[in-house]
């Protein structure tokens, strides 16, 4: 049989599966794997594991015990399914975070009930990303279903915390080799990025904290003390006049969306100092000796961790030459360097391949403003042909009445499982 006839099979059998795919991610959003604190990831996973176990996969269950945020009250269960190909080959693997983010105010709907709408299942997690794990769990069914004799391996996971870090999902698994050759070739994240996009990788972040000290002092005599304030308006003034016009003139060769995302960024994640938050009160009459900023630095490819930390810490010490009472402390909270996987990956050209034959028209290549998962694929797991290619719009994650469309996930779906053929057959890997 060739490719050709079965990937037609395969579209007509998915397209038939409409309703199942649409029940499929009702069922899901109805489990509410709020995270934090990390609901029901239990249930979640079970429910996962039971539908895949009844189509031949061999489920595993794994708690990340004693990782990060993992309590008997809320275990960090995640979730591996994999079943084997007649034949050695490929082993391509999609993997769905299954936390979802608190509901948040604003919804004109239940957040849980998963109702339709216009074509449209609405609910909390439809879009990122239990949309995008229904249909990778749709197209891989398919595929076993019309090619028993397929190849390799195909592998489905629903890992935990991804909103949080990831830490007691994809990087716990990543660390006992679930992401790494030769277990795994080829990840496909079903992240919601545009049905007709692929994206390739994200920016790097780096947040950090700067605690500018002062001298305690009564509120009446300030020149008796140094404000921390004080200090820390002199360092913000500083990047507002330095740092910010540097910033808007770096822009990425990455293809990161949307366009403002290309350059380089900072934001004031928080800022306190003097008196306590939330004191109710008469205020005590004190020059502030502390004052903190939390700060979210993103970067380029084409930037280094080491030149973005470097670039503050020579902003701070301007400062202190200016100022003869200024000192600072800064500490690092968290970083993760950019990634992209190359443009000529055989993933990257087997799933615009399939976006080429079920829409009609050539894939674009994008990058996400914000990290997922695909950092610890790439930087634990050292896996290089990592993408992430799902339905639904990037702009409604995390909104009130988020929704995927029923046709994009039909459709992203028959891509899946397109390229799922091309890479098992190696149909894209030796040009
Ligand atoms: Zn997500």
């Amino acid at each position: 049989m060739s490719a050709g006839s079965l990937k037609d099979r395969l579209f007509e059998r998915i397209g038939n599966a409409r309703d199942d795919l649409v029940a499929l991610t009702r069922d899901l959003i109805r489990i509410p794997t709020v995270n934090p604190p990390g609901d029901a990831y239990t249930d979640a996973c079970e429910f996962i594991g039971r539908r895949l176990a009844s189509r031949g996969f061999a489920v595993e269950y794994l708690r990340a015990e004693g990782g990060v945020g993992d309590s008997d009250r809320y275990p960090r269960t995640n979730v591996v399914a994999r079943i084997e190909g007649k034949s050695p080959g490929a082993t391509v693997h999609f993997n769905s975070h299954i936390d979802v983010v608190t509901p948040g105010e604003g919804w004109t709907m239940d957040p849980f009930a998963a109702e339709i709408r216009d074509g449209k299942i609405y609910g909390r997690g439809t879009c990122d990303m239990k949309g995008g794990l229904a249909a990778s769990m749709i197209a891989a069914e398919a595929l076993i279903a019309d090619w028993p004799g397929f190849p390799g391996a195909i592998e489905i996971s629903g890992t935990v915390d991804e909103e949080t870090g990831g830490y007691a999902g994809v990087a716990w698994l990543a660390e006992r080799g679930y992401f790494s050759q030769p277990r795994v070739d080829y990840v496909i994240i079903p992240e919601p990025l545009h049905k007709d996009c692929v994206c390739l990788g994200h920016r790097g972040v780096w947040w950090a904290e700067i605690e500018v000290k002062g001298r305690i002092a009564h509120g009446s005599m300030p020149f008796l003390g140094t404000s921390a304030v004080r200090g820390m308006a002199a360092f913000l003034d500083k990047i507002e006049r330095e740092l910010y016009p540097r910033l808007n003139q770096r822009r990425t060769a990455m293809p990161v969306i949307p366009e403002g995302a290309r350059f380089s960024t900072l934001n004031f994640n928080s800022i306190h100092g003097g008196l306590a938050e939330g004191q109710d009160g008469f205020p005590a009459a004190l020059v502030a000796d502390s004052c903190r900023l939390v700060l979210d630095r993103r970067y380029l490819i084409e930037e280094s961790q080491a030149e973005v930390r470097q670039e503050i810490t020579d902003l701070l010490e301007a400062v202190s030459h200016e100022r003869p009472d200024f000192s600072y402390e800064m500490r690092d909270l968290w970083s993760v360097d950019p990634v992209m996987t190359d443009e000529e990956s055989p993933l990257v050209r087997a799933l615009d391949g399939g976006i080429e034959q079920v829409l009609g028209k050539p894939s674009r290549h994008i990058a996400s403003p914000g990290t997922y998962d695909q950092k610890h694929v790439r930087r634990i797991g050292h896996l290089k042909d990592c993408v992430a290619y799902g339905p639904g719009i990037l702009d409604l994650a995390h909104q009130p009445d988020e929704y995927i469309g029923i046709d994009d996930m039909v459709q992203s779906a028959q891509v899946m499982a397109a390229a799922t053929v091309d890479l098992l057959t190696g149909e894209t890997s030796n040009a």
